[in-house]
């Protein structure tokens, strides 16, 4: 990648730094925080539906193992690559320890575009990869879920390759699944949820009555999709929404259930009919009051920080803001709500489904919800204590509290010399 600010792997590595640094830590906690513990890149060979062979790259990174077993999702993405994956499984580190959840972070994917494969060949390759990774995963070690292009029914077939392999059902080595087969209540809408959960929390804050906001979403998948409809059932006006064929926008505020109908029909948002269209880049621009990215890494970066108009930006993606960006925005008096709480939601309740299959004694959704909320809360106040004591942006106080914790528990276990 020519431009290293934009490899995230590097950046992943230097807020680490700065957090150990910050925190006066030993540097060996630097040293182990800085790669994955463990890393596999596998040949996944599948038949194609015309019965000639294909083989795609799949991944899997455990990060960090210290508090314990590695968590976080599976993306099919076709620029999925090893720097991407290791860059996502660290920050999933960072995540579930700012949560307080009993794990440290992982993740996976394949290098594949999905909407070229029919759903059969879908269902060949995820039952291929997860042979391919069989070893590395399970319960008690490696726990994927759901990511970018992946989704409950995938894990199912997954869940379902993994138990033959074992020849007994192995319900909590996988979360994000359908709710027959061990799901939980809230999965689907828990990362939105938890967003918006966020976003609103930090908005009072600094004065903004939420409900009164005007609100602009990039992405419209399984996060931007549900914190758009959340948003607006709590009264705000989201007036953009985008997918990657393009955005739309209407200055009064789209009827979202409406857009989610459209695109059910029209696989993309573009060309709905009580809207303007509107570039994915230009979404971001617009003058709203929360800017929502809930797509991939580094759209917002040192080109087009300056032009950002929200008052908020709330992270549903992983990785949506570069550091230069993030110094600008930070300069402007942005508030930006880290990826690493505010699209926490979702391994949260992930953790709930995983507690749950271990249990085999299932919650109501509102049991999930208030425990989501607890959860999410106890989170913000220790970033946000950080984030005085130490005045720094929110980004960096999310780190340092996650930081904190993961240096103690790999001390006591006695990685630390
Ligand atoms: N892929 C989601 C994330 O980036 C969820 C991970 C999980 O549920 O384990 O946080």
């Amino acid at each position: 990648m020519a431009d290293s600010s934009l490899n995230p792997f590097l950046r992943a590595q230097q807020a680490f730094k700065e957090a150990v640094e910050t925190l006066n830590l030993e540097p060996a906690v630097y040293e182990l925080l800085r790669q994955p513990l463990r890393f596999f890149e596998v040949a996944v060979p599948f038949i194609r539906d015309d019965g000639t062979l294909q083989v795609f790259t799949g991944y899997r990174a455990h990060h960090n193992d210290a508090l314990g077993p590695t968590k976080g999702g599976l993306r099919f993405h076709p620029d999925v690559n090893a720097d991407e994956v290791k860059a996502l499984s660290m920050w999933m580190t960072v995540k579930c320890a700012l949560l307080g959840l009993p794990y440290g972070g992982g993740k996976g994917g394949i290098a594949c575009d999905p909407e070229q494969l029919s759903e059969l060949e879908l269902e060949r390759l995820s039952r291929e990869y997860i042979r391919s990774i069989a070893s590395v995963i399970g319960p008690d070690k490696d726990i994927p879920a759901p990511d970018v292009s992946t989704n409950p029914q995938i894990m199912a077939w997954m869940v379902d390759e993994y138990s033959r392999i074992r020849g007994e059902n192995t319900f909590g080595m996988i979360t994000g699944k359908p709710l027959v087969i061990g799901g939980s209540a809230g999965r689907v809408e828990a990362t939105g949820r938890g967003l918006l959960l966020a976003v609103r929390e930090m908005a009072r804050q600094i004065n903004i009555d939420f409900t009164q906001s005007r609100v602009a979403i990039q992405g419209f998948g399984n996060v931007g999709s549900v914190a758009a409809l959340a948003a607006t059932e709590l009264g705000a006006r989201v007036v953009s929404v985008s997918d990657k064929e393009g955005g739309i926008f209407n200055p009064d505020g789209l009827d979202i259930k409406d857009v989610l109908a459209y695109k059910q029909v029209h696989r993309n948002v573009t060309g709905y009919p009580q809207s303007e269209p509107i570039a994915n880049a230009d979404v971001l621009e617009l003058p709203v009051d929360i800017l929502i990215p809930a797509a991939l890494e580094n759209v917002i970066t040192a080109d087009n920080a300056g032009r950002i108009r929200a008052r908020i930006v709330g992270e549903g993606a992983n990785g949506p803001t570069t550091e230069e960006a993030d110094n600008i925005l930070f300069e402007k008096g942005v508030m930006v709500v880290p990826d690493i709480l505010a699209n926490a939601g979702g391994v949260t309740v992930s953790y709930f489904e995983w507690v749950q299959n271990q249990m085999r004694f299932y919650w109501t959704e509102e049991e999930v919800f208030r425990r989501l909320e607890e959860m999410m809360g106890a989170a913000i106040e220790a970033m946000h204590d950080m984030h005085e004591h130490y005045g720094v942006s929110l980004r960096r106080a999310a780190y340092l509290v996650a930081v904190d914790r993961i240096a103690q528990a790999m001390r006591v276990r006695g990685w630390l010399r």
